[in-house]
């Protein structure tokens, strides 16, 4: 039997900064490495969305501008079904702008609040004077080891994967997690959430959020796989489906020029 997954992309032509389209390529291609057929949608403005006809939503970053062109039409068009599908445990990724809009309220540099999609529980502030200014440069941080050891186990060989994540950030809004929200990583190198935070990004059920752009998959392989195996065994209702462990020579090699380059020694 030939495995299956649906692909949502969120927003592509308004939400899509700093290479965020590579993480949809790279799901979709390491579907086709791994013999899993990955059907790949796009919902724009106008688009309705449906519940249980998603396994991976993916949502990039944007400028505030961006990310008020398309919060009413979410709230319109897919707030429902997909805070549905997400409470039930499908997988969700987004990224910085996306991250954000996935909160429950985010401050724009006015100062102007408006209502998140409420899919985490985070909320994001907008710079202000007591904010020291935008949060630029290459993240290195580190996974928790309990996330590391399930990452690596979901591979029919032994596979060695790092537990580092690695990628760029450029936001000035400062986000924090609330209730039953866990930070996704520990910060290394670069900020994170927000200037005081020691962690980056957010995890709740199968919603990650992340201020990694660069992009973010192609070079967290090991990520990529994760969310792949997390659908795949929420979909067929099996949690002994394992991956076909692919070499990813030069995917770790850029990897790992990062962790070199800017992470802790
Ligand atoms: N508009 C947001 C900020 O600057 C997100 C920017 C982004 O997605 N890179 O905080």
């Amino acid at each position: 039997m030939t495995l299956s997954l649906n692909l949502t992309h969120l927003y592509p032509d308004n939400l899509n900064l700093y290479g965020d389209l590579g993480n949809v390529v790279t799901l979709k291609r390491r579907c086709e490495w791994l013999g899993i057929d990955c059907q790949l949608k796009a919902l724009n403005l106008g688009d309705a969305a449906t519940s249980g006809q998603t396994d991976i939503y993916f949502m990039g970053g944007g400028q505030d501008n961006d990310q008020l062109a398309v919060v009413d039409d979410f709230h319109q068009l897919k707030q429902v079904a997909i805070r549905d599908d997400t409470e039930a445990g499908t997988i969700f990724l987004g990224v910085c702008g996306g991250y954000q809009l996935m909160g429950k309220t985010f401050l724009m540099g006015d100062n102007q609040e408006t209502k998140g999609l409420g899919i985490i529980n985070v909320k994001t502030q907008a710079p202000s004077k007591e904010v020291k200014g935008r949060c630029i440069g290459n993240l290195v941080v580190e996974l928790p080891s309990e996330t590391h050891a399930e990452m690596q186990s979901i591979y029919e060989q032994p596979k060695e994967i790092p537990q580092t994540l690695v990628g760029f950030e450029n936001h000035s809004g400062q986000t924090y997690l609330g209730q039953d929200v866990a930070p996704l990583a520990n910060t290394h190198a670069g900020f994170g959430n927000n200037h005081e935070a020691e962690y980056e990004g957010a995890r709740y059920k199968n919603v990650f959020g992340s201020y990694m752009h660069g992009s973010m998959l192609p070079k967290n392989p090991h990520f990529a796989d994760y969310m792949i195996w997390l659908a795949l065994t929420r979909k067929y209702k099996d949690p002994t489906i394992k991956l076909k462990a692919l070499p990813d020579m030069e995917e770790i090699a850029a990897h790992q020029y990062i962790v070199q380059r800017y992470g802790k020694p």
